[in-house]
């Protein structure tokens, strides 16, 4: 979002959502009870990839491979994934069981924040973004009848969702760095892109080619981060990030050594 007045942002079915608290519950005494894991469009980011990759114990390019498809990203720059659902009436969710969500310590973003959703607005000040939330209301969804209330720390907190709105703010940082077409020249699918969508969403491959190429080595890095990045993906997956915007003459975040 650039530049746009805010009113104008707000979808019709949504409500800004402030500090007031909100009334929803959803359990599984609900008559709607998993409803919404069935025909859904579930966007996933990259943060998400390496959720389902840890609670599946399949590597990154198995889980896009098994359970992702490409779908239009936020601008047209740059692809998005989201969840393949099954190919059957109901198009269900591949994590879906008869009790409920299989993955659901590790699920996806938009699972946790559901009936919430996150719009980011880039404010164009050196790449700052600025939160907005919104209510939804999906007429099939029975938990905005039930009695209990969350502000929205509390809805925060109760599904864990800080760690993943971290991780996607990155994202989101370099994604309105992607929508500037920083790939002119090569057009869409060049081996630029190629590259960006191998580093943000295949992990594994990424960490591979980062070995390959002597990558890390290359920048200034206190040793406890080089550490890090050496050993979990999500400090890769930040370094990427870095990494990415600084070779496709965005901001220079990283030191050359
Ligand atoms: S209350 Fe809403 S979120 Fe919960 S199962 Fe029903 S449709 Fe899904
Ligand atoms: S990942 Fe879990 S919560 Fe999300 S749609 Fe699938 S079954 Fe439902």
């Amino acid at each position: 979002m650039h530049g746009m007045e805010y009113d104008t942002l707000i979808p019709q079915d949504r409500e800004p959502i402030g500090k007031d608290p909100f009334t929803f519950h959803c359990h599984p005494d609900v008559p709607c009870f998993l409803k919404c894991c069935r025909d859904v469009h579930l966007p996933l980011y990259p943060y998400d990839i390496l959720l389902l990759k840890k609670q599946l114990g399949i590597t990154s390019g198995e889980v896009i491979e098994r359970y992702t498809e490409l779908t239009e990203g936020s601008h047209p720059y740059f692809p998005g994934l989201r969840l393949k659902l099954f190919d059957d009436t109901a198009r269900s969710c591949p994590f879906l069981s008869g009790d409920g969500c299989t993955v659901y310590v590790n699920r996806p973003t938009s699972c946790r924040t559901y009936p919430l959703e996150r719009g980011l607005e880039c404010t164009g000040k050196g790449g700052d973004i600025k939160v907005h939330h919104f209510l939804t209301h999906h007429p099939y969804c029975k938990g905005h009848f039930e009695s209990r209330t969350y502000t929205l720390k509390q809805w925060e907190r109760d599904q864990n969702l800080h760690q993943c709105n971290l991780m996607n703010d990155l994202w989101a940082e370099l994604d309105a760095f992607f929508a500037t077409n920083p790939w002119v020249g090569e057009g869409q699918a060049g081996p630029y892109q190629r590259l960006a969508f191998m580093a943000v969403y295949n992990i594994d491959d990424f960490r591979s080619y980062t070995q390959q190429h002597h990558i890390i080595e290359q920048f200034k890095l206190p040793k406890d981060e080089r550490r890090r990045i050496q050993k979990d993906d999500e400090s890769l997956l930040q370094f990427s990030f870095k990494w990415l915007e600084s070779i496709l003459g965005g901001r220079k975040r990283l030191l050359k050594k």
